[in-house]
């Protein structure tokens, strides 16, 4: 088999198994069809890009699964008309898949290195609509604020104050929650009038969310 065809087939493969992970929504199996993980994998393991595991990033950190990518993506409910904050770029995948599906993302990591690293990618590919910072994401980004959906996509206790305050009235944000050494849940959060909604949605394994900076930076 040439490279090529080896190529198309792991990239056949990869979307099947999304799908019979149970990510159905045709927008996100487009958005995730469109955006190559390839290029945010480097390294050591980036022949590996095309399968649904987390792979180690620099600083550290993983970039997530591909299937809990994309059941992330399809929980928040994300339609071309919103304003978007990631709260942890990590290798910037995410973040560019939800470009394709929103009008604007913010995505914020404590990692100087893959804040820019993550910039690097997004021009190279054309992403306009995606602006990353380096900030604490715990805080949110009051600037920007308030966002039509949240994605956090390290776990902490519980959803952070700041977060829940930056969200809008009919708004989604979809986390993951629990002791970083225990399993997590994925939590969706929706924001009415009178206050917030909260459904658990299935067991996770992320990072953590640290306060403050990285000291890299
Ligand atoms: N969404 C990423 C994977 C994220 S891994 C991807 O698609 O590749 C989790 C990221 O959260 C790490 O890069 C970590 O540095 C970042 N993080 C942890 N705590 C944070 C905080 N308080 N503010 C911003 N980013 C944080």
């Amino acid at each position: 088999m040439t490279d090529a065809s080896t190529t198309a087939e792991r990239k056949m493969q990869f979307l099947f198994a999304l799908r019979s992970k149970g990510v159905t929504d045709p927008r996100v199996l487009t958005a995730m069809e469109r955006i190559d993980r390839g290029p945010f994998v480097r390294g050591l393991f980036a022949d590996r890009a095309y399968e649904d595991t987390p792979l180690p990033i620099a600083c550290g950190q993983t970039i997530s699964q591909p299937s809990v990518v994309g059941l992330m993506t399809q929980a928040l409910e994300v339609s071309p008309r919103d304003k978007v904050l990631e709260v942890g770029t990590g290798s910037g995948y995410q973040a560019a898949i939800l470009s394709q599906l929103a009008r604007r993302v913010y995505t914020v990591d404590r990692h100087k290195r893959l804040v820019r690293e993550a910039r690097t990618l997004f021009e190279a590919m054309d992403l306009a609509n995606i602006t990353a910072f380096t900030s604490d994401g715990s805080f949110g980004l009051p600037d920007q604020a308030p966002f039509d959906r949240i994605i956090v996509t390290a776990a902490a206790e519980d959803p952070p104050g700041p977060l829940l305050a930056q969200l809008k009235v009919g708004g989604i944000m979809v986390l993951p929650v629990g002791q970083s050494d225990t399993v997590q849940s994925m939590i969706r959060v929706r924001r009415h009038e009178a206050g917030f909604d909260y459904d658990e949605l299935r067991p996770v394994r992320f990072v953590p969310l640290v306060e403050g900076l990285a000291p890299d930076n």
